[in-house]
């Protein structure tokens, strides 16, 4: 951490191994990978968060909630040239020292990669940003969305799409025709991906092997392709160290049930950490409308199987699915099912507020059974029956946390 007067005032400047923060004259907070892309400006009230596609959230919290909104294509532009042009004054002035330290960097070479970092975010205008998300754009099919907590993950897509395509909630995948990647073209996946994030890649603490069912690939081939992976992007064994701290991805409760405890076992000791399944509800006649691929009783079989080979899971149960006619039996179930699974410490439980995504069947099907949607107060009367459901005396229950898809920006 360096501190340093300015004309202007104070200046605090974070270089860590992938990424540089600004705190710039107690006004405004800007972080960027250390390859130079903006990642985040919290300027005043409003945060706001880039992704790799260019596009642009805000973010504000008020007494009433957090709001949240996408910019327009000439606001970005507005806001990335401007920061732009800021950081170039800025980089100017700290080049010919003109300020005074208060907390000096421990090294010069420090100083020289805050500065060189620095210099690389001062080019990265709406122009050379642009640019940049084309790039993205080449090397990554659409993401659909991610767990929450890995949203600051290194993606590899082992295979492209899902599966199924079934759900009648779900438009992540449609229109992707599904494919596992052979060894060669992962290889030339990862290659691309470690070449396009360049000295930006440590941002990145763990990896998430995409897209939507990565597991379902059979051992022979999955353990090929994990081998390339851990060839390019190491992955370390233990909390310290160098190299990724482990490996996440989804499952379908379906497919999980091919592979064996041992063979969970052996895919973590390939690095596999916790594996996040869509269960959105234990409630039968309510995954049958759905359409999902799995039962409830299967899910609850592959939750066992990660669990005895020692994995953490995640499980996303949705909030207000199926309307008022499933509200009882999705809340009685789910909490059935939940309590079914060995969840523990480490354990996850989102809690993913039902949000229909336009072009998908679920609303023509839900209107053709007159199912209502829930209110705002229903669904949060839902969640705080899970959540009450699943409280444990003896706190070693599955931390239970909210999934707000809206939020989702890769
Ligand atoms: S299995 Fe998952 S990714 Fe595939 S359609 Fe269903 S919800 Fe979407």
């Amino acid at each position: 951490m360096m501190r340093l007067e300015t004309a202007e005032g104070p200046i605090t400047l974070n270089l860590q191994r992938g990424a540089l923060s600004l705190h710039l004259y107690g006004r405004e907070v800007l972080a960027y990978d250390r390859a130079g892309r903006l990642w985040s400006a919290t300027l005043g009230e409003i945060t706001y968060r880039r992704g790799l596609d260019n596009r642009v959230q805000a973010i504000r919290t008020t007494p009433d909630g957090v709001r949240r909104w996408w910019l327009e294509r000439e606001e970005i532009r507005r806001l990335e040239d401007r920061l732009a042009g800021q950081l170039q004054a800025l980089e100017r002035l700290l080049s010919r020292g003109s300020f005074r330290w208060i907390t000096p960097p421990a090294d010069e070479q420090i100083w020289q990669e805050a500065l060189s970092t620095l210099r690389r975010a001062s080019r990265m205008d709406f122009q050379a940003l642009e640019a940049d998300a084309r790039r993205f754009a080449e090397v990554y099919a659409p993401i659909g969305i991610l767990p929450p907590d890995q949203y600051l993950s290194l993606v590899v897509q082992a295979t492209i799409g899902c599966p199924f395509n079934t759900c009648i909630f779900c438009g992540f995948y449609r229109s992707l025709p599904f494919r596992v990647r052979s060894p060669e073209d992962f290889e030339a996946h990862l290659k691309a991906i470690r070449e396009f994030f360049g000295d930006g890649l440590w941002m990145r603490r763990t990896i998430f092997l995409g897209s939507a069912n990565a597991l379902a690939i059979p051992m022979p081939r999955l353990m090929a392709l994990l081998d390339r992976l851990r060839r390019i992007f190491p992955v370390r064994a233990d909390r310290e160290g160098d190299g990724f701290a482990g490996i996440y991805a989804f499952l379908d409760g379906f497919t999980g049930l091919k592979k064996t405890v041992a063979d969970y076992e052996q895919l973590r000791a390939l690095g596999l950490r916790r594996v996040y399944i869509g269960l959105e509800s234990g409630h039968e006649p309510l995954l049958t409308f759905l359409r999902k691929p799995a039962t409830a009783e299967q899910m609850i079989e592959t939750v066992r199987r990660l669990k005895a080979a020692g994995l953490q899971v995640g499980v996303i149960v949705m909030i207000g699915v199926g309307g008022d006619r499933f509200a009882p039996g999705h809340v009685e179930d789910t909490l059935a099912v939940l309590q079914a699974m060995p969840l523990g410490r480490g354990d996850l439980v989102y809690l993913s507020d039902f949000v229909e995504i336009p072009g998908t069947p679920y609303r023509a099907q839900a209107e053709a059974l007159g199912i209502r949607s829930l209110s705002p107060a229903e669904r949060v009367a839902q969640a705080q029956a899970i959540r009450a459901g699943l409280r444990r005396a003896d706190g070693e229950g599955p931390r239970v946390a909210p999934y707000a898809l809206e939020a989702f920006l890769y």
